[in-house]
C-alpha cells in the first residue's frame, strides 16, 4: 500500500468531516417525526430518487438555475463544483485501472501524480494525465473568476456580496489554494522526476527556469494536503456547509418534506443549505431602493443558523417573496422568516378577542370577503357591491358589519396561535352558510383562505371571479379607449401565480402596456403589513422606486388587484390608480342596453359561426 507522511493532513480533515456529517445528518434525522422519517426511508425506494439524482446533477454539480440567469456566475460555480467532481471521479477510475487489486486508500487517487510519476506504466496513462490536466484548468478557471468576484462583484452584474465570517475566510482561502497548490505540486514533479501533460508539463518547465523544482515538489505535496485537511476541517463551521447539505435538502424535497411552521430538521437542512452565493441581495427592494443592507434573507439565515437573531432585522422584511424566487438553492425564505419570528414571540396566551361576539352565518350561494384593508378602501368594497347586484350573484358579505380579520397579519407578526383562533371562527361561519365560493378583495385574505383553512370549497380572489362572471356574461364589459399597466401584488404572483385572470379581464377594457417588473418579477408597492419596523419614509422610497419601474411608459391608468397596494401607489403615482374591481364597475354596461348588447354580441357569434 503507497504511503507517506505528508498525506496525513488531508486523511485526517477528511475522517473528521465525515465523522461531522455522519453526526450531524443522523441527529437530524433521529430529530424528525416518523412521518418524514418514513417519507426519507421509502423515498430511497421510490422512482422519486431519479428526480432527486437529476436535480443533483443539474443544481448542485452543474449549476444550471443559477447559469439560467448570470451565465458568468454560473460558469464559475459549475467550473468548481462540477471539475472538482470530475477530477474525484476519473482520478478514481485512473487510480483503479493503474492497480486494479489490493489497497487503494482515498489519498492515492487525490495524490496520483505523487505517488505514480512515472509515464506510461499503465494502459491509456496519457489519456488519463491529459484528461486530469484539462480538468484541473477547468477548475482553476473557476478559482480565478471566484477571486475576481470578490474584489469586483459588479463586473459580474451584483451590486452587493454577503460578508465573510472568520471561519469562512479560513475555509474560503484555503479552498482557493487546494487548486493552484495541486498544479505546483504536479508541476514540479512533472520537472523533477516526469510524467503531466500539456498543462502540468509545460508549467513545471517554465518553474523549473528560476526555481529548483527537485528540492520543492515534495513540499509542494504537503502544502496541497494541508489545504484539503483545512478545508475539510473547516467546512462545516463556515458557508461551505452548504456544499453536502444542498444534496440532502433535495432527497427531503423529492421525498416529500417540506417547511411546517415550526422549526423542524427541514429547517435545519434548509438553513444549512444556504451557500450566501448573494444572489438574493440584489433583488430585495428594501437594499436597492431603500438603502437598508442587513436584514436580507442571506443575513437572516446566517443569523438564525448562529442563533443571533435580532428581532428588529427579522421583522424589518416585506414578505414580498422577491428572494425567494432569486434563490437557485430554492430554500423557503419567507417560511424560515415566519418561524424565527414566532420564537422570537414564545408562546403567546390565547388572545382576548376569543370571546368577541362574531355575527351569524347566512345562507347564500357565495361569500364575498372584503377584508380589513378594502374596508380602508371603500371604493373596492363599493364597486364589488355595484358588480354583484348588476350579476344577480346571491352573495353574503360576510364582514360587512364587523367580525374577524382573516388571521394572516397576526401570522406575519409570528403569533400562530391567535391567528388560529380567527381561522377556527371563521372557517366555522363559512361552512354554517353552505356557500360554495367564497370571493375576496384582498389578496392577503385569499393566500391564507386558499392555503390554511382547509374549506373545501372555491377560493377566489375577485379578479379571477370577476372574470367567471364576466365569461359566464352575467356581466358585460366596454372598452374605456385608454392605456393601463397592470401591477401584480405579491401575494397574489409568485406564490400563487394569479398572473392571465386580470389581464385576460383587462383587456377587453384598455390596451396593456407590458412593464419589465411584472409576474414573478414584480415588485413590492411598500405597504407590505408583513414589514413591523418600517416607517414611512422607507415605505415611501420603496413606492417611488416601485412606481417609476413599472410605469416608465406613462400608461393613463395604473391597475392593481390589492387595496394595500393602490393605496401605496396613488401617494407616489401621477396618474389614477385603480382596483381591478373599479375598472369593471366603470366598464359595465348596467340596465337596459345591457340586454341589447347581450344580443347583438350573440347575433354576431352567430352570423361568424353560420359563415365559417
Ligand atoms: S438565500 Fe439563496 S440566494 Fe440568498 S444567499 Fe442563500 S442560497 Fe443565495
Ligand atoms: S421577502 Fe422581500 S423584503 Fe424580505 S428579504 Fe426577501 S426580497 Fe427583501
Amino acid at each position: 500500500m503507497k504511503f507517506d507522511l505528508f498525506v496525513l493532513p488531508f486523511t485526517l480533515g477528511l475522517l473528521f468531516l465525515l465523522g461531522y456529517l455522519t453526526v450531524t445528518y443522523g441527529r437530524w434525522f433521529k430529530q424528525m417525526n416518523t412521518t418524514d422519517r418514513s417519507k426519507i426511508i421509502t423515498g430511497f425506494f421510490s422512482f422519486r430518487l431519479f428526480g432527486a439524482l437529476c436535480e443533483i446533477t443539474s443544481e448542485s454539480l452543474l449549476h444550471r438555475r443559477i447559469f439560467m440567469k448570470n451565465r458568468l456566475l454560473g460558469f464559475m460555480h459549475m467550473s468548481l463544483a462540477f471539475g472538482w467532481f470530475l477530477l474525484i471521479v476519473i482520478g478514481n477510475m485512473e487510480s483503479r485501472v493503474f492497480q486494479p487489486a489490493g489497497m487503494n486508500p482515498p489519498y492515492v487517487p487525490i495524490f496520483f501524480r505523487f505517488f505514480h510519476s512515472t509515464p506510461g506504466v499503465f494502459p491509456l496513462h496519457s489519456v488519463f494525465s491529459f484528461v486530469m490536466d484539462l480538468l484541473l484548468l477547468f477548475v482553476l478557471a473557476g478559482v480565478m473568476l471566484a477571486l475576481a468576484k470578490r474584489i469586483y462583484s459588479r463586473a459580474y452584474g451584483m451590486k452587493r456580496t454577503t460578508k465573510l465570517m472568520p471561519g469562512d475566510r479560513f475555509a474560503l482561502t484555503s479552498l482557493w489554494l487546494i487548486f493552484p497548490l495541486r498544479l505546483l505540486a504536479e508541476s514540479f514533479t512533472s520537472e523533477a522526476i516526469g510524467g503531466g501533460d500539456f498543462l502540468t508539463a509545460s508549467t513545471g518547465q517554465l518553474l523549473g527556469h528560476f526555481l529548483p523544482a527537485g528540492l520543492l515538489f515534495y513540499p509542494a505535496w504537503w502544502a496541497y494536503s494541508v489545504a484539503l485537511g483545512v478545508f475539510f476541517a473547516a467546512l462545516p463551521f463556515s458557508r461551505y456547509m452548504h456544499i453536502p447539505t444542498e444534496v440532502v435538502l433535495i432527497f427531503s424535497r423529492h421525498f416529500g418534506l417540506s417547511e411546517t411552521g415550526v422549526r423542524t430538521s427541514f429547517t435545519e437542512v434548509e438553513i444549512n443549505s444556504c451557500s450566501r452565493c448573494g444572489i438574493c441581495l440584489d433583488a430585495c427592494q428594501l437594499s436597492f431602493a431603500a438603502g437598508i443592507h442587513t436584514v436580507q434573507s442571506a443575513y437572516q439565515l446566517k443569523a438564525i443558523r448562529y442563533n443571533h437573531i435580532k428581532s428588529n432585522e427579522s421583522l424589518n422584511c416585506l414578505m414580498c417573496g422577491r428572494c425567494e424566487t432569486a434563490c437557485p438553492v430554492g430554500i423557503d425564505i419567507p417560511k424560515i422568516r415566519l418561524i424565527a419570528r414566532n420564537e422570537m414571540n414564545g408562546k403567546t396566551p390565547d388572545p382576548s378577542f376569543s370571546q368577541q361576539l362574531m355575527p351569524g352565518t347566512r345562507k347564500a350561494d357565495v361569500i364575498y370577503f372584503a377584508g380589513c384593508m378594502t374596508h380602508q378602501t371603500p371604493s373596492i368594497k363599493k364597486a364589488m357591491k355595484k358588480i354583484l347586484a348588476e350579476a344577480g350573484v346571491n352573495y353574503w358579505f360576510m364582514d360587512e358589519d364587523g367580525g374577524l380579520c382573516c388571521g394572516r397579519p397576526m401570522m406575519l407578526a409570528g403569533h400562530p396561535e391567535q391567528a388560529s383562533v380567527m381561522v377556527r371562527k371563521n372557517r366555522k361561519l363559512i361552512l354554517e352558510s353552505g356557500a360554495t365560493t367564497l370571493v375576496t378583495s384582498c389578496p392577503i385574505c385569499f393566500k391564507i383562505f386558499a392555503k390554511e383553512y382547509d374549506l373545501k370549497i372555491r377560493v377566489m380572489h375577485h379578479s379571477q371571479y370577476l372574470l367567471e362572471l364576466e365569461e359566464k356574461h352575467k356581466i358585460q364589459l366596454k372598452p374605456l379607449h385608454a392605456s393601463a399597466v397592470y401591477h401584480d401584488p405579491c401575494e397574489l404572483s409568485r406564490d400563487i401565480r394569479v398572473y392571465e385572470e386580470p389581464r385576460k379581464l383587462l383587456s377587453g377594457m384598455v390596451s396593456l402596456v407590458q412593464p419589465e417588473f411584472e409576474k414573478e418579477n414584480s415588485l413590492c408597492c411598500g405597504n407590505s403589513l408583513a414589514n413591523f419596523t418600517a416607517g414611512d419614509a422607507v415605505r415611501r422610497k420603496v413606492s417611488e422606486d416601485a412606481y417609476a419601474k413599472i410605469n416608465p411608459y406613462g400608461a393613463q391608468y395604473m391597475v392593481t388587484s390589492c387595496p394595500l397596494c393602490k393605496k401605496a401607489f396613488e401617494k407616489v403615482s401621477d396618474v389614477p390608480v385603480r382596483d381591478i374591481a373599479e375598472m369593471v364597475s366603470r366598464s359595465m354596461i348596467t340596465g337596459d342596453i345591457k340586454e341589447i348588447v347581450y344580443k347583438q354580441k350573440k347575433a354576431t357569434a352567430v352570423r361568424s359561426l353560420v359563415i365559417d
